[in-house]
């Protein structure tokens, strides 16, 4: 398998460097927080998959949903009917998510969820009459999708500078990063200069042109970079003040990475007037992502002169019928004491991982919930990265996969988010792996 791999996938990425080398590993089976590669060895899942595998690993419950739903009903089309999962389940999110949030648009994963709150976001001002409100606002270190616009909006050259991209309809902020403020400037000064960036974009650029500011409550692939003070909701009243729709990138945050079902309001305290979801909503088990929608938007748009205008945008699996009845199963898993789990448990995980910043390897060590990073850095007095040999993230992921644990690697740092279901032992044993590997790297 690992030959014909090789030969004909795209992906994995090769670890060498050229396109078409060696790929990564082959991992055959999962149970609970394990995966198990073909030479039979068994690795705790750092990263949850892809920040996905919430609820863990081999779930008979949910391989039964899976099986009964496609005896019952394979697939409809979501253009002309409906079937009773989707309409459950958006139900049941509604119910989750912060008031006024109550309709759900389904899509088959993350970029589609970003791309279809951007393009109901240029409908929405175009019905209102305003075509011209259509630029997007996302920040540097942000990471959206991997669609042409969802790509756009990346905070990492790489995924987009080669591309004739969506660009032009897309301004860039700085990334809300503490680690990296200048020197000698406060936490608090670093979160106003950051709003004050954003006045200052709307001002020069004019909010007849800013149609959405997009943004994860913590940027989850740009290193797990938890935003300062009250940042987000400076960010929310900016928005609100100049009628630019925020759209809030939950497709990590959501179900139960932080201890609630979605963390816009939950967590943060801001009501978002469109939320993007996907991965932990089916915990891997079934492509389902979605976009809940404010429902205040669909009565502005019933106001407006044009008000039979369609949405035309539809995905042939968007509320597919096993996606959300696995959906459903996971909510009830997560309802059923999970949630509450994580956030007892995120504690340890927490100061678990926090120890490492004894290792003088070791810049900083940050997160929330049950997701954290790892940043390693070339000197603790200037914290700089650049000096470092940039293979430290995957030395790192070399020494711990010898000893047992999946991490994911990202240059010089390493990004934790394990199964919610992950017990306190079981933390213990990663983050002993995670020191020992530390330790063997920077000797
Ligand atoms: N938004 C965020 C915050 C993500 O982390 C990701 C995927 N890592 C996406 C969107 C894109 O999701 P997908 O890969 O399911 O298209």
């Amino acid at each position: 398998i690992e030959d014909i791999a090789t030969r004909h996938l795209v992906q994995p990425w090769p670890t060498s460097g050229s396109i078409g080398a060696e790929a990564r590993g082959l991992i055959q089976s999962g149970e609970g927080i394990y995966v198990t590669d073909h030479t039979g060895r068994r690795l705790i899942d750092g990263p949850a998959g892809m920040w996905c595998v919430n609820v863990g690993h081999r779930r008979p419950e949910l391989a039964q949903v899976l099986y009964d739903q496609a005896m019952d009903l394979s697939y409809n089309s979501p253009w002309y009917t409906t079937n009773a999962p989707s309409a459950v389940l958006a139900e049941r999110l509604a119910g989750h998510a912060p008031e006024g949030m109550n309709h759900v648009f389904y899509t088959t994963g993350g970029s589609s969820a970003v791309e279809t709150a951007l393009r109901f976001m240029q409908f929405y001002n175009n019905v209102r009459g305003r075509p011209e409100k259509k630029l997007i606002v996302s920040r540097e270190g942000a990471y959206h999708g991997s669609t042409y616009l969802s790509a756009s909006l990346n905070g990492r050259p790489r995924d987009h500078d080669w591309m004739d991209s969506a660009s032009q309809l897309v301004l860039k902020l700085s990334s809300p990063n503490p680690f990296r403020r200048p020197s000698g400037v406060s936490v608090e000064a670093f979160c106003d200069g950051l709003v004050e960036e954003f006045r200052t974009l709307i001002a020069t650029t004019g909010a007849e042109r800013i149609g959405a500011f997009v943004a994860e409550p913590i940027q989850a692939s740009g290193g797990v970079i938890v935003p300062p003070g009250d940042y987000l909701k400076r960010m929310r009243a900016l928005c609100t003040e100049h009628d630019i729709l925020y759209i809030s990138d939950e497709v990590v945050t959501a179900f139960g990475r932080l201890g609630q079902v979605f963390a816009s309001d939950d967590v943060f305290g801001i009501k978002p007037d469109m939320i993007t979801f996907a991965k932990g909503v089916t915990s891997g088990y079934f492509p389902l992502g979605g976009v809940m929608i404010a429902s205040r938007l669909f009565s502005d748009l019933r106001q407006s002169n044009h008000s039979d205008a369609m949405f035309a945008h539809g995905l042939t699996y968007s509320s597919h019928p096993i996606g959300c009845a696995v959906a459903l199963k996971n909510l009830d898993i997560l309802e059923d004491g999970l949630l509450e789990q994580a956030r007892t448990i995120s504690g340890h995980f927490q100061s678990r991982l926090k120890a490492l910043e004894a290792l003088p390897l070791v810049g900083e060590v940050r997160g929330l919930g049950l997701m954290a990073c790892i940043e390693c850095v070339a000197d603790r007095v200037s914290n700089n990265p650049l000096t470092l040999d940039l293979e430290v993230g995957k030395r790192i992921d070399k020494h711990c996969q010898e000893m047992g644990l999946l991490v994911r690697p990202l240059i010089n740092m390493c990004v934790m988010s394990p199964p919610l279901t992950i017990s306190e032992n079981q933390i213990d044993e990663m983050a002993d792996i995670l020191d020992r590997s530390i330790r063997l790297t920077q000797d």
